[in-house]
C-alpha cells in the first residue's frame, strides 16, 4: 500500500482567461491613461503576462492561459502593472485568491475588485525556527533563564542570489533579569512573565542602495514552550502585521476574469479500469444517449468541462471516430432542416469542436501561421462598412486592401487538404454518410456537414482568436482584430457557397457585404470548395505531409549556462539567449529573429531532465542531453517554474520515441571534479538517478489517461445528485410508461431508452462510489501522515 501511496500524483492545473478591467482611476498626468499589462502570480512568482493595452482606464485584453502548475502554492494573484519607460514598472492593483477558494470560481466569469498592493503583504516561503529555553546556573547559584532561538533562514549575513537560504544560526535571550548575573548576553529581555513574551522574525531581501525588501513575517508567542522544552516546527511567512488592511479602501476599479483550477488526485492506473471499461463501449451502447459518455455530458452543467478529458480520453484508445458518429448520429436526428446542420452547441458539436482543436493544432498552423503574421503585420485598413468608415479612408482601397487578404487565407485553406489529420479526414467521412443519410434528397447538405465544420468553426473562428489557438502570443489590437473579423465572415461565407444550391447574395443583411462579395468568381470559388471537402472527407489515409514543414514548437527567453567547461569559476557563464523548439532541432540564438549559436537535432536528444536547484543555486533549471556529447548537458534555467515545466514536458513529447534514450541521468553538474549528485569524478560515468517516465520501452503517451479518467471521475463525483435525479426519472418513465410524468424537472435529460440508461446509470453510481471510497482513504492517510508544523504541512496555513 506504501507503494501504491507514492504512485498518486497530485496534478494541478488552471485555465482561463484575463478579459479586461474597468473604471482605473486616472493616472497624473495630462491625458490621466494608463498603459498596462497584467501578470499572473503563484504568490510572488510570475508565470503570465498579458501584452500591454496603451492609453486606455478600460484596457481589454481577451487573453486565455492554460498551465499545469507544478508546485504547491497559496495565492494565486493577478496583477494590475503601469508600463513605465523610464524605470521599473509597477504594479497598482491586485486580485489575490487563496488556493482553497479557487474552486469557486469555476467556468464563471466575474468582475472583480482591485485590491491595493502593498509591499507588507507581498510574502512567499517559509521559516524552520526552533525554540528552546535553557536554564542556566550563575555564578551566585540563583537560576536564570534563557531563550534559545535557532533560525534556518534569518537575516543576519547575506545570502547571495538563493532562494533557500541556509542560515544556522542561534540566538540567545535573557529572559528573566538577574542582577547577580553578570556575563554580558547576547540580548536582554526587560520582562518577568515570559509566557507574555513573543518571537517575532522578519525576512528582508538586502536590495543594496535601495531599501530591503519585505519578505514576510512569523510569530511565535513563547508559551508554546509551556508543556515542552524545546520546540521546533516550519511556518509559513506571513503579511506583516497579519495583512491588517489600512483603513482606506481606494477604488481601484476592477477587473474581469474567468478561472478554472483542477486539482486531481490520480490513482495508480488499475483504479480506473472499471471506469475506463464503462465509457470505453458507450459507441456500442444502443441508444447512444444511454451511453456512460452521453449521460456525463447530460449532467455536467458546463458541458464543455465533460468535453475536454472525453476527447482525449477516447482518442487515446481509439475510440474517438465511432463515438463522435454516434452522437452525431442523434444531433442529425434532431435537426429538422438540412440548412440548419451542426449549427447548435451540442455534445457532438463541441466534442467535434474539441476534436479539430486537438488533433488539427499542427495542421492550422502550416495552413494559416505565415498568412496571418503577415496580415497582422502589415495590417492595412479594410473597414467597408460605410457606417464604420474613419475620416480619410478610401473604402475601395479598403474593399481591395479585404480582397486581397481572403483571396490568400482562402488560397492557403482550400489547397491545404494534404496537411490534414488523417483523423480529422474521418471525421469529415462520416459526418458526410450520416448527412446524406439524414437528408437523402438534399445534394448539397455532404458539402455543408463538413463546411460547417472545417470552415465555420475551425478556420474561420481560428483567425477571429489567433491567440487562443497559438498562432499568436497575444490578443489581437482592436485594429487588427476588425481586420480579423471581416477576413473571417467572408472565409466563411466563401466555405459555405458550395453548400448551397443557389449563391444567396441576396441573404445578406448588410448590402456592402453584398457587394464585397461580387469580388469573387463564384463559379471558381464553388468549385475550389467542393474539391477542398471532398479531398478531406475521403476515407483513404493519407501521408501527414503537413509534418515535413518546420513548425516552431515553444520558444522563448531563457537563461543558459556556457557549454564549454570552464576551469575557473566565472559568474559570467550564464547569458540570456532564445531557446527554440521545433519539430526538427532545439536551438538557442542570442536573440529572436538572429541566427542559431548551438543546436540539437530532435533525433538525437537522449534525456531531458530537472536539474537540482542547488548545483548552480538557481531555480528551474533543466537540461537536455544529447548523443553527441552526453557528459556536456546544455544546462538552461526557465523563467518561472511553470516555463520549466513546459519546456521539460514538450522537449519530452517530440523526443520520447528516440531509440538510444537513457535510463539514467545525473540531476546535478559537473563541478570541480566531480558530479556534486553522485561525487563520482569520472566525467563520463553513467547517471546515478533513474530517468523519469520509465523505461523506454514502457514511454508515456502524450496523453495522460489517468489523468482524464480521474478529471471525469471528478466530474461524475461533483454531479452525483444529477444522476440520481436521472435514475428517478427513468424509474418514473417507467412506471407510468411514459415521460409525460415530471416533465419540469426531468425534461431537460435527454431519455430515448429508460431501462438501458437507468442500467448505465447504475453502474456508473456504483464505480463512481467506490473510486470515491479510495480517494478518500488516501486522503486521510494523507493527513494524518504530515504532521502540523512539517515542511509539508507548515503551521500558518489555513
Ligand atoms: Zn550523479
Amino acid at each position: 500500500m506504501a507503494e501504491e501511496d507514492k504512485a498518486v500524483r497530485i496534478l494541478q492545473s488552471l485555465r482561463g482567461k484575463i478579459c479586461e478591467a474597468k473604471n482605473l482611476p486616472p493616472y497624473y498626468g495630462p491625458n490621466k491613461m494608463r498603459d498596462c499589462f497584467c501578470t499572473i502570480k503563484l504568490d510572488q512568482e510570475e508565470v503570465y503576462r498579458t501584452k500591454v493595452v496603451d492609453k486606455s482606464l478600460s484596457p481589454f485584453y481577451g487573453e486565455d492561459f492554460y498551465f499545469e502548475i507544478p508546485r504547491s502554492f497559496q495565492y494565486l494573484s493577478f496583477y494590475i502593472y503601469d508600463k513605465s519607460f523610464f524605470q521599473k514598472d509597477v504594479p497598482f492593483g491586485k486580485v489575490s485568491i487563496r488556493k482553497e477558494d479557487l474552486c469557486k470560481y469555476n467556468c464563471q466569469d466575474s468582475w472583480f475588485a482591485l485590491q491595493l498592493v502593498d509591499a507588507n503583504s507581498e510574502v512567499q516561503g517559509k521559516v524552520h525556527l526552533e525554540v528552546k529555553l535553557n536554564e542556566l546556573i550563575t555564578e551566585t547559584g540563583s537560576v536564570c533563564q534563557q531563550l534559545v532561538v535557532r533560525l534556518d533562514q534569518k537575516r543576519t549575513k547575506v545570502k547571495k542570489k538563493t532562494s533557500n537560504p541556509q542560515f544556522d544560526e542561534t540566538f540567545y535571550f535573557e529572559v528573566t533579569r538577574n542582577s547577580s548575573y553578570t556575563r554580558k548576553s547576547h540580548f536582554q529581555v526587560e520582562e518577568e512573565n515570559i509566557e507574555k513574551l513573543e518571537i517575532r522574525v522578519d525576512l528582508w531581501n538586502n536590495e543594496n542602495l535601495v531599501q530591503d525588501i519585505f519578505l514576510g513575517e512569523i510569530k511565535v508567542p513563547v508559551k508554546i514552550l509551556k508543556n515542552d522544552n524545546c520546540h521546533r516546527a516550519w511556518y509559513l511567512l506571513l503579511p506583516k502585521d497579519n495583512g491588517n488592511k489600512s483603513a482606506k479602501s481606494e477604488d481601484l476599479g476592477s477587473l474581469r476574469l474567468s478561472i478554472s483550477y483542477n486539482e486531481d488526485y490520480v490513482l495508480p492506473s488499475n483504479y480506473y479500469s472499471s471506469l475506463n471499461d464503462l465509457l470505453l463501449i458507450s459507441s456500442d451502447v444502443k441508444p447512444i444517449s444511454a451511453s456512460a459518455v452521453h449521460i456525463l455530458g447530460e449532467v455536467c452543467r458546463e458541458k464543455q468541462e465533460a468535453v475536454l478529458p472525453l476527447v482525449r480520453l477516447l482518442l487515446h484508445h481509439k475510440k474517438l471516430v465511432p463515438f463522435l458518429s454516434a452522437i452525431a448520429e442523434l444531433d442529425l436526428q434532431q435537426t429538422q432542416e438540412a440548412n440548419t446542420i451542426f449549427r447548435g452547441n451540442s455534445l457532438a458539436t463541441r466534442c467535434i469542436d474539441e476534436t479539430m482543436k486537438l488533433v488539427g493544432k499542427h495542421y492550422l498552423k502550416v495552413t494559416l501561421k505565415s498568412t496571418l503574421d503577415e496580415i497582422c503585420d502589415s495590417c492595412k485598413t479594410c473597414e467597408i462598412d460605410p457606417l464604420k468608415l474613419k475620416e480619410g479612408d478610401n473604402v475601395e482601397v479598403n474593399k481591395e486592401n479585404l480582397r486581397q487578404y481572403v483571396e490568400r487565407v482562402f488560397t492557403v485553406i482550400v489547397r491545404s487538404s494534404m496537411s490534414c489529420p488523417t483523423l480529422m479526414c474521418e471525421v469529415f467521412h462520416s459526418l458526410q454518410n450520416l448527412a446524406r443519410k439524414q437528408f437523402p434528397d438534399d445534394p448539397h447538405v455532404k458539402y455543408s456537414a463538413v463546411s460547417s465544420f472545417v470552415f465555420l468553426r475551425f478556420f474561420a473562428v481560428a483567425m477571429v482568436s489567433p491567440h487562443s489557438f497559438h498562432l499568436r502570443p497575444h490578443h489581437p489590437d482592436a485594429q487588427t482584430s476588425r481586420v480579423l473579423t471581416l477576413i473571417s465572415k467572408t472565409i466563411q461565407t466563401l466555405g459555405s457557397w458550395g453548400s448551397l444550391s443557389k449563391n444567396k447574395l441576396s441573404s445578406f443583411k448588410e448590402s456592402y457585404m453584398c457587394d464585397f462579395f461580387k469580388l469573387f468568381p463564384e463559379e471558381k470559388c464553388i468549385k475550389s470548395v467542393k474539391k477542398f471537402i471532398e479531398e478531406i472527407s475521403s476515407a483513404e489515409s493519407k501521408e501527414p505531409t503537413g509534418v515535413d514543414e518546420l513548425v516552431i514548437l515553444k520558444e522563448g527567453e531563457v537563461i543558459k549556462r556556457a557549454q564549454g567547461r570552464n576551469r575557473i569559476r566565472k559568474v559570467h557563464n550564464f547569458k540570456k539567449r532564445w531557446l527554440r523548439l521545433t519539430n526538427r532541432e532545439i536551438s538557442y540564438h542570442k536573440q529572436s529573429g538572429k541566427e542559431s549559436l548551438y543546436s540539437i537535432l530532435i533525433k538525437n536528444i537522449i534525456a531531458v531532465e530537472k536539474l537540482e536547484e542547488r548545483c548552480f543555486n538557481r531555480k528551474n533549471m533543466f537540461q537536455v542531453l544529447s548523443i553527441e556529447k552526453p557528459e556536456r548537458p546544455l544546462y538552461v534555467q526557465a523563467r518561472n517554474c511553470v516555463e520549466a515545466n513546459e519546456w521539460i514536458e514538450i522537449i519530452t513529447r517530440v523526443s520520447r520515441s528516440n531509440p538510444e534514450r537513457l535510463r539514467v541521468y545525473h540531476p546535478c553538474a559537473f563541478i570541480s571534479g566531480s558530479w556534486i549528485c553522485c561525487k563520482n569524478t569520472d566525467e563520463k560515468a553513467a547517471g546515478c538517478t533513474s530517468c523519469t517516465g520509465g523505461s523506454p520501452a514502457n514511454i508515456q503517451l502524450a496523453i495522460d489517461c489517468d489523468r482524464e479518467a480521474e478529471r471525469i471521475f471528478s466530474l461524475f463525483h461533483a454531479n452525483l445528485p444529477r444522476l440520481q435525479k436521472m435514475e428517478d426519472a427513468c424509474g418514473s418513465i417507467d412506471v407510468y410508461q411514459g415521460p409525460q410524468q415530471e416533465q419540469d424537472e426531468y425534461a431537460h435529460f435527454t431519455i430515448e431508452d429508460s431501462r438501458v440508461t437507468f442500467k448505465t446509470l447504475q453502474q456508473i453510481i456504483t464505480v463512481v462510489n467506490n473510486l470515491a471510497t479510495f480517494h478518500e482513504q488516501y486522503r486521510i492517510k494523507r493527513s494524518t501522515s504530515a504532521i502540523y508544523g512539517s515542511e509539508e504541512n507548515p503551521i500558518g496555513a489555513k
